[in-house]
């Protein structure tokens, strides 16, 4: 067993159901003890640690908090963030299709699942659900990079066979069949797992729809990834395309929707879709840099989660601008702000662990520091920058220090990573 001895921080429970105060625990000199077996053996306040095991004090500079939790990411879209001007769909056209283009190619690939896994673990991002493109053998470097760094990942081939360059599209009779090979040689793989991947459903055929749908029904274990309502101009699209429908019942029609469904956006979500989605228990993966870059709008939290719905942050990677969590909460906490609603640091940081967990359903997995789950964690370093050491130093309460963190923290601040009791990265 090993003891880490540090300040300790850890939400425990939704803070947005009520009782903020009671949703995490803090050690200010604590531990979190890991097994032989990469799980949490104890947490606690320093004094009431198990007897035996090796001791590492990390320092009272450092917090351990749960790894970040990045609930929606392009991992092609790496190399092309900050691709400026333009809405979601000029965007697509003018640089995202080009980018995936690319990745046909192995040895492109292998480069930037190297250096995607690098950032992610850099800046303290231990898990994530991911797009590839729509080539088999990426997707495939992707789930063998992520198996090689110890990296927990959701990952999915990307589905699309319409509406896009040709050199981008496929059969939805090969579309299946490629996900379904990969689906079965990585879906439950150590830390890996497959989701069933439609890009949207502007780019999907409803047959492509039908057969992702097939998937879905032949293996309701694996995940479904795909975007919502994320620009006005792609909500008016989808009624063209599909005109018998509204956006959500689109997905629903073809059994696309669950508690395994995690769609990106929603930012323009009718009530109606909102209800549909709860009632199905499908999760929404909101990534206010990527809202504000590509100009999408201002996502309504409290509509969402008042429905019910389960929502976590994603870094929604190349449209926004940086993998880091400690952006996705302070762009969070703004986009909220301009609206009228103030988050706290500890609605914040549930956002980017625990209920990044439970948007995923990795909840009894991991996203805090309680015994029995996986020991996924980061080391925090309070002395980061001279800016962030002074804005620590000067902390009136635990919800100060945190809030200087999210407003301040970059990958500098990640001392250390470990997922499953495994060092994946460190500083030095
Ligand atoms: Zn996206």
């Amino acid at each position: 067993m090993k003891i880490y001895r540090a300040r300790v921080f850890t939400p425990i429970s939704d803070p947005f159901a009520g009782n903020a105060a009671g949703s995490y625990r803090s050690h200010d000199d604590g531990f979190v003890a890991v097994g032989d077996d990469g799980r949490i053996a104890a947490t606690g306040a320093w004094g009431d640690q198990p007897a035996g095991g090796e001791i590492i004090d990390l320092g009272h500079d450092v917090l351990l908090s749960p790894g970040f939790i990045d609930t929606h990411l392009h991992a092609p879209q790496l190399e092309m963030i900050g691709s400026y001007g333009g809405h979601l769909l000029e965007w697509l056209n003018r640089y995202t299709f080009p980018t995936e283009a690319k990745f046909s190619d192995a040895e492109h690939a292998a480069r930037v699942a190297r250096a995607l896994y690098d950032e992610l673990l850099r800046n303290g991002t231990l898990c994530a659900l991911i797009f590839s493109t729509i080539h088999p053998r990426a997707t495939e470097i992707f789930f063998e990079e992520a198996e090689r760094r110890g990296f927990r990942g959701i990952i999915g081939k990307t589905m699309m066979d319409r509406n896009a360059p040709e050199f981008l599209l496929e059969t939805p009779r090969d579309s299946y069949d490629q996900s379904r090979a990969l689906l079965k040689a990585w879906h439950g793989r150590g830390l890996l797992r497959y989701a069933v991947t439609p890009r949207f459903a502007p780019t999907s055929t409803p047959e492509l729809l039908e057969l992702a749908g097939d998937l879905k029904r032949e293996f309701p274990d694996v995940w479904v990834h795909s975007h919502i309502s994320e620009n006005p101009h792609e909500v008016a699209w989808v009624h063209e395309l599909f005109p018998e429908a509204e956006y959500a019942d689109v997905y629903d029609q073809y059994g696309l929707l669950g508690p395994k469904t995690v769609l990106a956006h929603g930012v323009h979500l009718t009530a109606e879709e909102i209800d549909l989605l709860s009632r199905r228990g499908a999760r929404i993966a909101h990534c206010p840099n990527s809202n504000l870059f590509l100009g999408s709008g201002l996502f309504r939290l409290q509509a969402m989660l008042g429905a019910g719905v389960i929502v976590g942050l994603g870094s929604d990677i190349g449209a926004g601008t940086t993998p880091s969590m400690f952006n996705a909460m302070s762009d969070a906490y703004k986009v909220q702000q301009v609206q009228g609603i103030a988050l706290s640091p500890f609605h914040l940081w549930y956002l980017a662990t625990l209920g990044g967990a439970r948007a995923l359903s990795l909840e009894s997995e991991t996203g805090s520091l309680e015994k029995g789950k996986s020991a996924d964690m980061i080391a925090l370093d309070l002395r980061a920058t001279p800016l962030v050491a002074m804005r620590s130093a000067r902390a009136s309460s635990l919800e100060d220090l945190l809030a200087g963190l999210i407003f301040m923290g970059d990958d500098r601040a990640v001392k250390q990573a470990w997922i499953a009791g495994r060092s994946v990265w460190s500083a030095h």
